[in-house]
């Protein structure tokens, strides 16, 4: 556990840094100049910050902390997915993933310590919301993946999807600096047409991301178009009925002008029928989208058993009849328990 007062120098915008030099008698130029080392060069040590001098080190060191995180362990599938365990400067752990295709690296980055949804479907859910994670938290896990992608594939990484633990939408502030961030030139550089932020579906902080003009990508947890199956599997809905969200879709579509993709897993008995079908098709009309159809990844529930291929045939046929375009996600890394939803299911 942490037990130091002093600030964390990463939670310092590069202006209040800025301020920090000049009323510490130095130069504002020499704020860039560790921001420059602390975001682009993800520097963790101020020792290593070669073109400042060693009594100006020893100041930040007397007055800063840098809470990195840490890659506690490291499992790799056998295809190719890693699963990071991330250690936080106050002990707890999440998770993060790097999903390796044929042309691209994915990093699968973690928002939240736990969650403060309750898909019943989902592992994380069980572990409650312990905390958010700092925006800084968030960029350490692209970046050690980024290192990742650069020794195992020999490329740099390409995607961020905010799918791993938490809800990315419960976490507004700090999520959107950390792309803030990683968008930035002075730090990743990434375009935010390859970052997708994953939600569950809060209706009022999707109209807040399109009423901030959003750039990155937005994907929806749906699967279900019909109350009262949606309550049963994501409890939260009965408060944030699928009206309220299609109404704060339109609104996002009215501002933005993005589609957004839909997530959906079918189910057995629980989502199958020609009702919940249409209810999709008709939810699809709403404003331009995509359905991704997932393989659903088993997380020791017995009510949640995959539907059958014929059963997720019938979705992809009836929705491509109406114009809507699928596509169907295989699973990356299961056996090391890497998958969507089976993040803090076995440590
Ligand atoms: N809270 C956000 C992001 C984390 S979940 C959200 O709900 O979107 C990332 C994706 O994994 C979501 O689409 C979620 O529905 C899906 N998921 C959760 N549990 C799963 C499981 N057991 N198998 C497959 N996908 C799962």
């Amino acid at each position: 556990m942490k037990t130091t007062d002093k600030k964390d120098i990463r939670a310092l915008s590069k202006d209040q840094l800025r301020e920090f030099f000049v009323s510490n008698g130095d130069k504002a130029f020499r704020g860039n100049q560790v921001y420059e080392w602390l975001w682009n060069k993800a520097c963790y040590d101020f020792e290593d910050m070669t073109n400042i001098s060693k009594d100006t080190r020893a100041m930040l060191e007397a007055n800063f902390v840098i809470n990195n995180i840490k890659v506690d362990t490291q499992q790799r599938s056998q295809d190719g997915t890693i699963k990071n365990a991330v250690k936080l400067h106050d002990g707890f752990v999440v998770e993060s993933v790097m999903i390796p295709t044929e042309n691209r690296t994915t990093a699968c980055v973690s928002s939240q310590v736990g969650c403060s949804l309750d898909c019943k479907f989902c592992a994380t859910a069980k572990l409650k919301r312990l905390r958010n994670l700092n925006p800084d938290e968030i960029y350490d896990q692209v970046v050690a993946i980024d290192e990742q992608s650069r020794y195992y594939n020999n490329r740099p990484l390409s995607n961020i999807v905010y799918m791993g633990m938490g809800e990315p939408l419960m976490n507004y502030k700090n999520v959107l600096k950390s792309i803030e961030k990683i968008t930035s030139e002075d730090g990743l550089n990434m375009s935010p047409k390859r970052i997708t932020v994953s939600t569950s579906g809060v209706p009022k902080m999707i109209k807040m991301l399109a009423d901030d003009q959003v750039k990155f990508n937005l994907a929806v947890s749906l699967h279900s178009a019909r109350d009262e199956v949606r309550t049963q599997i994501m409890p939260f809905n009965a408060k944030f009925s699928l009206d309220a969200l299609k109404e704060s879709l339109e609104y996002w579509y009215a501002k933005t002008k993005k589609q957004v993709t839909y997530e959906y897993i079918v189910w057995k008995g629980i989502n199958d029928t020609e009702a919940d079908i249409e209810a999709l098709v008709e939810f699809c009309q709403a404003i331009p989208c995509k359905v991704n159809l997932i393989e659903y990844n088993p997380i020791d529930e017995d009510n949640f058993i995959q539907a059958n291929d014929k059963a997720v045939a019938k979705y992809v046929t009836t929705l491509e009849a109406h114009g809507v375009t699928v596509t169907l996600r295989h699973s990356r890394g299961k056996d090391i328990d890497a998958a969507c939803g089976q993040l803090a299911n076995k440590k």
